[in-house]
């Protein structure tokens, strides 16, 4: 009698190497580079505050919180930045929409020994959404080759991948126990909710971004003028109140609308 074989769904296993967390300063992939280089340096309401082969992994402002006290706990000095930010001529406040660790080398202030010493933690999107670098949802033709950052322990996953996209969905969340595939979603659906609310702010007329600006002069500005964190930001303005800012980060921080997206494909 043939006994039927069930194909199991292949496990990704991370196995600590540590090399993900090694090179973090300048890894924006080609396509995302050009595109900063053009439109991020003064001529769109968000400003990039270091060149392009200076940033390292973007941190929301709700993470560079945490990590901010972290480093105190573990003994790093973080070299934590602003990366991004609107210089909103209502309030004239510089608003910090993301940081970056601008540490002394290439790897991240929080590695020590190959490990990172806060893993116990939280720690940030970037960190746990890694080995994808984004996820199938946010990006035209999605696959093999580009979902993903250089890692050694993709190579039972990567030849596995189905090239239909609902199936692809139904196979990344099965094969990414450690949850990186979900944290890649809603790190996503944060871009969109950020950008969203950055419009909605406009057409509201609560903040009014400058724009079309020669790089050096909004730098400076932004450089003199008080900073405020974008979530703080909103509360400030009426346009959340601090209850609905703590539980936007709490849904954000239990995957909530990337469990919801991901759901639908389950039955496929
Ligand atoms: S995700 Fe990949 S590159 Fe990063 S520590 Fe794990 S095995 Fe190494
Ligand atoms: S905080 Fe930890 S996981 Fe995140 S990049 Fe640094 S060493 Fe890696």
């Amino acid at each position: 009698m043939l006994i039927p074989i069930q194909s199991e769904t292949p496990k990704f296993q991370c196995n600590a190497c540590g090399s993900c967390c090694s090179h973090i300063r300048g890894i924006v992939p080609k396509e995302d580079r050009e595109f900063l280089k053009q439109y991020v340096f003064g001529k769109l309401p968000v400003v990039q505050l270091a060149p392009v082969e200076q940033m390292t992994f973007p941190l929301w402002d709700w993470e560079a919180k945490r990590f901010k006290e972290w480093q105190h706990e573990v003994n790093v000095d973080a070299r934590i930045k602003p990366l991004r930010a609107i210089m909103d001529l209502k309030s004239n406040k510089a608003i910090i929409l993301t940081y970056f660790m601008d540490g002394l080398t290439d790897a991240c202030p929080f590695l020590k020994n190959s490990k990172c010493s806060i893993y116990h933690t939280k720690r940030a999107y970037v960190c746990r959404l890694f080995p994808f670098n984004r996820s199938p949802f946010s990006i035209s033709n999605p696959n093999r080759n580009n979902l993903f950052g250089e890692c050694g322990a993709m190579e039972k996953i990567l030849p596995n991948i189905p090239a239909d996209f609902n199936n692809m969905v139904k196979f990344l969340n099965e094969a990414f126990p450690d949850g990186s595939f979900l944290n890649a979603v809603q790190n996503d659906i944060i871009i969109k909710w950020m950008n969203s609310a950055i419009v909605d702010l406009m057409r509201k007329k609560i903040i009014k971004p400058a724009i079309n600006i020669p790089y050096d002069s909004i730098l400076r500005r932004i450089n003199n003028s008080e900073k405020i964190d974008f979530t703080d930001f909103l509360v400030e303005a009426g346009y959340l109140t601090e209850e609905e800012k703590k539980n936007l980060i709490n849904r954000f921080d239990d995957n909530v609308e990337a469990k919801e997206k991901v759901n639908n494909y389950k039955n496929f």
